[in-house]
């Protein structure tokens, strides 16, 4: 069985302006580094499907997504950017890229639960794990992630999902839109205090929210995840295991203050191969978030799918 790798051209289309960090160079700098190091080989390449309405509204408002996809229909067809919060800017393309975005995330579930592939990666962009229940903000439109994870829930009818978040920043809107659903234990660590300044204080007993502070390295984290994280989702034992995979914790990203390199995100991606391999049949659907450093970014995403697709 294969590792299903998710993307789509449109994701390239959305594009919040010059000088915006989480810009289209950002999947092309992950497609190159795979090429120029034969991983692509290990990988089965996919377009993703756009999501639909209704997959999106088991993490959304059927408001908020009937709203949204109109206010991008709109600036579509004027082809005039429009600001949704101060760092969050939709353009012509920003409709498409979204719904391949999400879509993407369903479609690599369905695979890995029908056993079509092992497990899934899913280059894409938008991110999703700052988009609230109602609210689109962070560089986030849709939660790829958490319209996953009910996705698995709701329609494949599984019981226990975890979603792993190990972005630098706080998955406020991931958080949001889970909080008290006890069929989701969420993980995460991030920088404390930066953007968006919550998750000190965990929504709800489902969550495990490890707030670290600037300049931790990765020796600190590992000993923090095998103390926080690993304990609660041996016990929780999930049936599948979704990943927010942003790559912003990297210490050559200028939008955190973490220490982690190539090395802590292989060990991180190990342990979650091992923990999905005892309980969830190796089943994990992993989707990237955040990483605004090219060169760091292409690199700790080939690691990752090298633990993920099993390649020495
Ligand atoms: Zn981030």
């Amino acid at each position: 069985m294969t590792t299903a790798f998710y993307s789509h051209a449109e994701c390239r289309l959305h594009d919040m302006g010059a000088g915006h960090p989480e810009c289209p160079q950002r999947l092309d700098a992950i497609a190159d580094h795979l090429l120029a190091t034969g991983l692509d080989v290990a990988l089965e390449f996919h377009d993703a499907p756009r999501a639909t309405l209704e997959q999106l509204a088991r993490a959304h408002s059927s408001g908020y997504v009937a709203e949204l996809q109109d206010v991008l229909e709109q600036v579509r067809l004027a082809g005039k950017p429009r600001s949704l919060d101060p760092d969050t800017v939709a353009n012509a393309g920003t409709l498409a890229a979204a719904l391949r975005a999400a879509g993407a995330a369903v479609a690599a579930t369905d695979d890995v639960l029908a056993g079509r592939a092992r497990n899934a990666f899913c280059a894409v962009r938008p991110p999703g794990h700052h988009a609230t229940r109602d609210e689109a903000m962070g560089f986030c439109f849709f939660n790829n992630v958490a319209v996953a994870a009910r996705h698995a829930l709701d329609v494949h009818g599984l019981q226990r999902v975890a979603i792993i978040d190990f972005d630098v920043h706080h998955g406020n809107g991931t958080e949001d839109i889970i909080a008290g659903d006890e069929r989701v234990l969420m993980c995460s660590f991030f920088q404390h205090p930066l953007y968006p300044y919550s998750g000190a204080v965990p929504k709800g007993t489902n969550m495990v929210n490890v707030p670290v502070a600037p300049y931790t390295r990765g020796p600190a984290l590992r000993e923090t995840i095998d103390a926080m994280w690993m304990p609660a989702l041996e016990r929780f034992a999930p049936q599948m295991v979704f990943i927010s995979a942003g790559f912003d914790a990297h210490r050559e990203d200028d939008l955190g203050q973490l220490g982690l390199v190539e090395a802590d995100y292989e060990w991180i991606t190990q342990r979650l191969v091992d923990l999905a391999a005892r309980h969830a049949q190796g089943r994990i659907v992993s989707c990237l978030e955040g990483g605004y450093n090219l060169g760091a970014l292409a690199r700790s995403v080939a690691v990752h799918l090298r633990v993920l697709a099993g390649v020495a």
